[in-house]
């Protein structure tokens, strides 16, 4: 048995065996947000305004194994002229 490798939480910088955790290298899911928001803020912040668009092509990059495009609801609130 090895003992867990202790790392430092990039957020807060508490020291513990936070590899092994689910929220890796972070010590919690607030700490991993909180590093995500900030590196999405300084990103954006050069040319425009943070956008839900920008989130979402963010969270896209993320995780490309996600695509849901054929899951996607139609806009179904459009008038008939
Ligand atoms: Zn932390």
């Amino acid at each position: 048995m090895t003992p867990p490798l202790l790392v430092r939480c990039p957020t807060c910088h508490k020291t513990g065996p936070w590899l092994e955790g689910r929220y890796a290298p972070f010590c919690s899911k607030r700490c991993k947000l909180v590093d995500l928001g900030r590196w999405l803020g300084e990103e954006y912040r050069i040319s425009e305004p943070l956008t839900v668009e920008k989130l979402a092509a963010a969270a896209a990059e993320e995780s490309p194994a996600g695509t849901d495009a054929g899951t996607a609801p139609r806009p179904s609130d459009e008038e008939p002229i």
